[in-house]
């Protein structure tokens, strides 16, 4: 049995995009009421802080990070035509971005072993120098250029299987051969990057793999890719620590895209690289909420992954996904061959 820690806080839900907007405080109230009384579970809480100036500038301009700041002195303001904030939603960002860096650091110091962060607003489309698609500060690279700055870690490894590809994290870490970014996403689709020819480039070249898919996929072409690039290239690179950009808006209930995954394939792909993880970074595994819309469905996958980051199942056995594919065998060779994998 592993400790996992939890990062969930109501203060959360004061960030207010406005009336409608799918990235609503209502998210966090949902998995408030679902993880009640976790530490009854076998859960650790873990205390969220905010973030440091310093902190967020591992991966944000000085002069955004002010634009943020200044935000926070009207009632609505957008960004751009998704992300609108209201006068908290600054101090609900440094939260976010602080509540990961709270986890990751409980992780390190072997108070818990691993974890998930129920956060917002979200962080992985959120640049170096703008907000966008509902994300202010980039939590996961903040986390991740944390390990490398503040624990002087070698190897990090991030994985995004939220349903819009991570381009501002794989942007962060372009040309950093220590951090590698993994992202399975919708493609074509919001924001538009993530094509399979986006490797990384100077020296960490190799250091960005990207698995767009075509809308429609769910259980079976996931679990596919997990176990013929995901778990493969994790033991290859072998990580010190692996981050996960977890929204859960691949779902098939999901508002926002056109995936058919379940809270149970969400279990078997977190299994899959749980395993992985055990063998090369010693179970140091931080899962970062991301988007999810549908309320049912965020839970139940929430819980679920919270559940396999236990520890208990796995060894259990898993579903055994087709053994080929149309859509996903072009892009497992073309990962394999890159990687040298047989
Ligand atoms: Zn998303």
């Amino acid at each position: 049995m592993l400790r996992t820690g939890i990062v969930i806080d109501r203060r959360y839900e004061a960030h207010e995009p406005g009336a409608g907007h799918p990235e609503r405080p209502e998210r966090i109230a949902a998995l408030r009421a679902a993880l009640d009384g976790c530490e009854r579970g076998g859960l650790l809480r873990v205390e969220p802080r905010a973030a440091t100036t310093e902190e967020l500038a591992l991966v944000h301009d000085p002069g955004y990070l002010d634009q943020v700041a200044a935000s926070a002195a009207h009632q609505r303001f957008a960004f751009d035509g998704d992300t609108w904030v209201s006068s908290a939603s600054h101090h609900t960002a440094r939260l976010a971005a602080g509540g990961v860096l709270a986890l990751v650091d409980a992780v390190m110091a072997g108070e818990v072993d691993n974890g998930f962060a129920c956060v917002r607003p979200p962080g992985h489309h959120a640049e170096a120098d703008r907000a966008m698609g509902f994300c202010l500060f980039n939590n996961v690279a903040v986390a991740a250029c944390h390990l490398q700055r503040r624990h002087g870690l070698d190897r990090v490894m991030i994985v995004d299987w939220d349903v819009h590809h991570g381009n501002g994290t794989q942007h962060t870490f372009d040309d950093d051969p220590a951090v590698l970014f993994l992202s399975l996403h919708q493609h074509p689709f919001f924001p538009g990057t993530g094509g399979v020819r986006e490797v990384g480039r100077g020296r960490g070249e190799g250091a960005t793999v990207n698995l767009p898919l075509p809308a429609g996929c769910g259980d079976a072409e996931y679990l596919r890719l997990f176990e013929s690039v995901v778990d493969p290239v994790c033991r290859r690179f072998a990580p010190q620590f692996v981050l996960v950009s977890a929204g859960f808006d691949a779902h098939r209930d999901d508002p926002l895209a056109g995936m058919r995954m379940t809270e149970q394939g969400f279990g078997a792909i977190c299994r899959l690289l749980l395993r992985a993880t055990a063998e090369v970074a010693g179970h140091r595994c931080v899962a970062v909420l991301e988007g999810g819309y549908e309320l049912r469905a965020l839970t139940a996958s929430v819980l679920r992954v919270v559940d396999e980051l236990g520890g208990e199942r796995l060894t259990e056995a898993l579903p055994s996904p087709p053994a080929d594919s149309r859509v996903v065998d072009p892009l497992i060779a073309a990962h394999r061959e890159r990687w040298g994998l047989s």
